[in-house]
């Protein structure tokens, strides 16, 4: 029997993305092979003008993937396979987010992720490389928390990912951190321990010079909020399933997070 910390992921990635390595099919499979329980899908989001098209699946791939994940959860009726995506938020389409993806396809959770961010001149900016100035920052922290308001995400993945480009912890990342905790704590979504990014600081370049995610200062700054927490793989190959997941985990425990009830993830569709 694993342990209960390794019987969950909600962040799993599919082909369809163009950056990540097998189906739905092949997660299920491995995740019965390490007695696994939940296996949450949720592939970057399919927008419908295809924006941001390099990292994502396309908009005519949505009726395909929701296909397999339904095809799965009849398959492999001993894992709990929820019907998910890891999405931007882009609030003029808060609709389709809830007509077609919450209304038509049935999608059990939604992942909010600012993979870009709107600044205050309505433009998006990458976090990639985009989140190194004080006024990224702060606008990375009011776009993070805005789409934790519009209720259409369990949870906020990596929300520390500004770490990517912005070398020191200041009193602007403290101000970004203390938006984002108080958006979590007034609406309860969680906010995701990546183990991605774990795997990402081991393979990092010795002259790389950023911090990347998770940052532990904001996890620090976490135990001031009454927030919740979820650790996830967010994998992109099917034996990344559990991948540095349990050193996510240590981070929980070494600084007494409140861990997000997995099972209450997806309740409200059953
Ligand atoms: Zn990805
Ligand atoms: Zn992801």
């Amino acid at each position: 029997m694993l342990d209960s910390e390794f019987q969950h992921n909600f962040h799993t990635h599919t082909f369809r993305c163009k950056h990540a390595e097998g189906d739905v099919d092949d997660y299920c499979e491995m995740a019965i092979s390490m007695g696994m329980k939940t296996l949450g899908i949720s592939d970057h989001s399919a927008l419908p003008d295809d924006r941001w098209l390099s990292a994502r699946m396309r908009y005519i791939d949505l009726p395909e993937y929701n296909e397999v994940i339904t095809n799965a959860k009849i398959k492999y009726p001993q894992l709990r396979v929820l019907k998910g995506m890891e999405c931007e938020y882009i609030p003029e389409q808060q609709s389709w987010y809830e007509d077609e993806l919450f209304g038509i396809y049935e999608f059990e959770y939604l992942i909010g992720a600012a993979h870009f961010f709107l600044d205050s001149d309505e433009k998006w900016m990458p976090t990639y490389g985009g989140t190194n100035s004080a006024k990224a920052l702060i606008e990375f922290g009011h776009y993070t928390a805005k789409m934790m308001e519009s209720g259409l995400f369990d949870f906020i993945a990596h929300p520390d990912l500004f770490g990517n480009c912005y070398q020191s912890w200041d009193a602007n990342c403290t101000a970004c951190t203390r938006d984002i905790m108080a958006a979590a704590a007034a609406t309860g979504v969680g906010l995701e321990i990546n183990a991605l990014g774990i795997r990402k600081q081991a393979a990092k370049s010795s002259n790389n010079p950023f911090p990347l995610y998770p940052w532990l200062p904001f996890w620090e700054e976490a135990t001031a909020h009454d927030v919740k927490v979820i650790v996830n793989s967010d994998a992109h190959r099917p034996s990344d399933l559990q991948g540095k997941t349990g050193d996510a985990f240590r981070i929980v425990n070494d600084l007494n997070l409140h861990h997000m009830d997995v099972t209450s993830i997806g309740a409200r569709y059953q």
